[in-house]
């Protein structure tokens, strides 16, 4: 079987096509912003213009009536981000005469992880521009054992590093200058039960920016916010008596924090994962495969159901499958 998924939440529109074993095709248009964070309708207008072309590319690889499903990602997400991307889904289908699937978009991110880096029974830690959250399965649900009060971790660091006069998007380039960090200066290091939160650190690392070199800001941000987040993974690995680690969502490129989760986990006698680059950060491919994984145990989503959830929660998802 074969499903074409089309991923398009937020700053990422990508068309991905698996079936069982592979992705079988992956092609992405990122809207990137001129200036400042991500406008949400200046995505979606980016989204608009480009797709027509970004199935044309996929078309010239895989053959339309190939396809068997048609999955998309109804939410979380920016509405007139999702709404472009449903309308495409929505006349897709139609037009080949194959079912609809809508897919949460965390979900994806999780069982794409599952998938190609084959951890069984994660404890996910899914860090990403907009959501920061500590997944694991118990049952037919999976349950958020940990998220951000207010901001996600990408979110964060872009601000920062928008504030400190670098491009979008802020990860990678404060990745790069962390390196060459000398000292380390402390920061509000707020973790809340399970709960983390980082708009507070990201004001006090933008007052530490006007007195000390942009090095060390970068290194202590990463330093104090990946902490915060080993920490709760590690706690929840702990209560929850789990002993795998997966890591997903673009921030999960990052090589220092991956480098703090594999040392904890080596600690703990846990496994670490974390699935190849191009499936890391939000892509058409996990949106397929979620989207076959649906399908193939029982789930459709008819046109009046298609409406996007800005607000789609991964613990709203039945799952039915090991
Ligand atoms: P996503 O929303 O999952 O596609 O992830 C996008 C976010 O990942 C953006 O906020 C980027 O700044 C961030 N990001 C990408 N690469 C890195 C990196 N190497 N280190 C930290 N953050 C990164
Ligand atoms: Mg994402």
């Amino acid at each position: 079987m074969i499903a074409l998924g089309i991923e398009g939440t937020a700053w990422s529109l990508s068309i991905g096509v698996v079936d069982e074993k592979e992705v079988l095709a992956l092609k992405s248009d990122p809207y990137i912003p001129k200036e400042g964070g991500i406008h949400p309708r200046e995505a979606s207008q980016h989204h608009a213009e480009r797709i027509g072309s970004l199935f044309e590319k996929i078309f010239s690889e895989v053959r339309p009536d190939s396809i068997d499903i048609v999955a998309f990602s109804q939410g979380p997400g920016m509405g007139p981000c999702l709404r472009v991307v449903a309308t495409a889904a929505r006349v897709l289908a139609l037009k080949l005469g194959k079912p609809l699937v809508g897919v949460n978009h965390c979900l994806a991110h999780v069982e794409v992880g599952r998938w190609k880096a084959k951890a069984k029974n994660p404890v996910t830690l899914y860090v990403s521009g907009g959501n920061s959250q500590v997944i694991a399965r118990r049952g037919e649900h999976y349950r958020v054992f940990g998220e951000t009060l207010d901001i996600g971790i990408g979110n964060a660091l872009d601000k920062l590093a928008r504030y400190m006069g670098l491009k979008h998007p802020g990860g990678p380039r404060i990745e790069e200058l962390a390196k060459d960090g000398k000292h380390y200066y402390e920061l509000p290091y707020v973790v809340k039960g399970m709960d983390f939160s980082f708009s507070g650190m990201v004001t006090a690392a933008q007052r530490l920016y006007n007195s000390v070199a942009i090095e060390d800001v970068a290194f202590s941000f990463q330093e104090t916010a990946f902490a915060m987040l080993t920490e709760v993974t590690e706690r929840a690995l702990a209560y929850l008596n789990l002993d795998e680690v997966l890591l997903v969502g673009g921030v999960g490129a990052n090589s220092r924090l991956q480098e703090m989760l594999k040392t904890m986990c080596e600690d703990r006698n846990a496994r670490f994962y974390a699935p190849p680059k191009e499936l890391m950060g939000d892509n058409g491919a996990m949106i397929a495969y979620t989207g076959l994984l649906m399908y193939t145990h029982g789930y459709e989503t008819p046109v009046e159901e298609s409406a996007v959830r800005p607000d789609f929660r991964i613990e709203d998802v039945e799952i039915r499958w090991d």
